[in-house]
């Protein structure tokens, strides 16, 4: 990979490179096994001596191409793709802790994560304390403990739209001598890159903006290889592993240490992997990628000026407007624009909200966010629902929030929908 090809480039190009007379577009290799002339060659790769696909439960082509595209957006040494973001968040940090640790989590975060942590790997024995992302940086630290492996962060959150502030967490992890996590889904590597901030891995949920036209679910790890595993913390990294016969994964693998692991014990274990043909599916959705985004942004902005101005508009949140309490953060982080949802409460709290939804034609009601469609949710009464009232509150959530997810169809066909609507109200 040329290291100063633009990311434009790299949405179309990267990844698959065919040879001569190859295919020129990614091929879709539909194939669980691989065949070796050996089964001394054979015995190799299942050692981890030699590179090459043995298994598609472990790695296969298509999936590697993808992979290493991801990989060039974000500008890590190597990616795992997942069958979904839920899977890139589990992996992520099953990777780094065992029954007994702990993680600092920021709060606001997506609903489906914040259950994940505070639910499910509580009773697998790992421990997260929620905190607040804008609290300075003594509170922060004070939530750390010997035993603690990650701080883990949304650069965007859905649906609250804060902004997390990736050098000052930054700066607190590595303080703490762990790795900082960053779920990089909604502003995808095309308006922030979170590793050129000191992230040390990168997750997302593919399902929103990268596959961008709600086709297939998935997700991806990608690892900056700059975190240094062999200061004490992560003896796992730097010794022995007994399943792969003594392998040492920094000895061997270097700066791609923790993707490998990720890859070689997390996914054989226990089997996430995404298929080929979603890994096809997604390869499409990541060559517009650069052309989607800024559509998506200008929308968002569009709408979010409109709907404030809005005399049945109670509030909005989008951090592309000014007086936006994450709008210094998201000048900094997000330059070129946070993302193309927008989130907002209209007069007549829940009732109203429930209704303003019901009376739109060209955005659907749909449980998803981030693709091409403009579409709506109500995530008090949805996504969130398995949440108590102080935890939504922690999450930035009110129970009259609207989540839009603003397309890319033409702007003002987006806003007459809102408008005929909240008319009608
Ligand atoms: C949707 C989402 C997830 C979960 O991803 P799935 O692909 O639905 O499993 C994780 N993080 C964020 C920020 C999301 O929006």
């Amino acid at each position: 990979m040329d290291p100063k090809q633009h990311i434009e480039t790299r949405c179309v190009q990267a990844g698959w490179q065919p040879k001569n007379g190859d295919p020129r577009v990614l091929p879709i290799f539909q194939s669980t096994t691989y065949k070796y002339d050996s089964a001394d060659y054979l015995g190799k790769l299942f050692d981890l001596e030699v590179p090459g696909h043995f298994y598609t439960r472990l790695s296969n082509p298509t999936l590697e191409c993808v992979e290493n595209k991801i990989a060039a957006l974000e500008g890590g040494v190597g990616a795992l793709v997942t069958s979904s973001g839920q899977a890139a968040s589990l992996f992520a940090i099953l990777n780094l802790c065992q029954a007994g640790d702990h993680v600092v989590s920021t709060a606001a975060i997506y609903g489906g994560t914040f259950n994940l942590f505070a639910i499910t790997m509580k009773k697998m024995g790992i421990a997260f304390t929620f905190v607040d992302q804008n609290a300075d940086a003594a509170q922060l630290a004070a939530a750390f403990r010997p035993n603690t492996k990650a701080l883990f962060a949304e650069t965007v959150t859905n649906p609250s739209l804060a902004v997390a502030d990736l050098e000052k967490l930054a700066r607190i992890a590595h303080g703490q001598g762990v790795p900082f996590i960053v779920d990089n889904t909604f502003p995808t590597p095309i308006l922030c890159r979170p590793i050129e901030w000191g992230a040390d891995i990168v997750t997302h949920s593919t399902t929103k903006y990268m596959d961008g036209h709600a086709q297939t679910t998935g997700g991806a790890i990608v690892d900056s290889g700059n975190f240094d595993w062999t200061h004490g913390k992560f003896p796992e990294f730097c010794t022995p592993d007994p399943s792969y016969h003594g392998v040492v994964y920094t000895e061997r693998f270097g700066r791609a240490a923790y993707i490998v692991k990720a890859r070689v014990q997390l996914m054989r274990d226990i089997g996430a992997q995404q298929n080929p043909f979603a890994a096809y599916i997604l390869n499409l959705g990541l060559e517009t990628l650069h052309l989607r985004m800024p559509r998506h942004c200008s929308n968002a902005l569009a709408v979010a000026t409109h709907l404030e101005q809005h005399p049945r508009v109670a509030w909005i949140n989008y951090p592309g407007l000014p007086g936006n309490p994450a709008h210094a953060l998201a000048q900094k982080y997000l330059p070129d624009g946070t993302c193309g949802v927008v989130s907002f409460g209209i007069q007549g709290g829940r009732a109203a909200a429930t209704r303003f939804m019901d009376g739109l034609k060209l955005t659907a009601i749909v449980t998803h966010v981030a693709d091409a469609r403009t579409c709506v949710l109500h995530p008090a009464s949805t996504t969130h629902r398995q949440l108590t009232d102080e935890q939504l509150q922690a999450a930035g959530i009110s129970s009259d929030l609207v989540r839009l997810s603003v397309g890319i169809e033409h702007v003002a066909d987006i806003i007459a929908d809102l408008d005929q609507s909240l008319a009608a109200l």
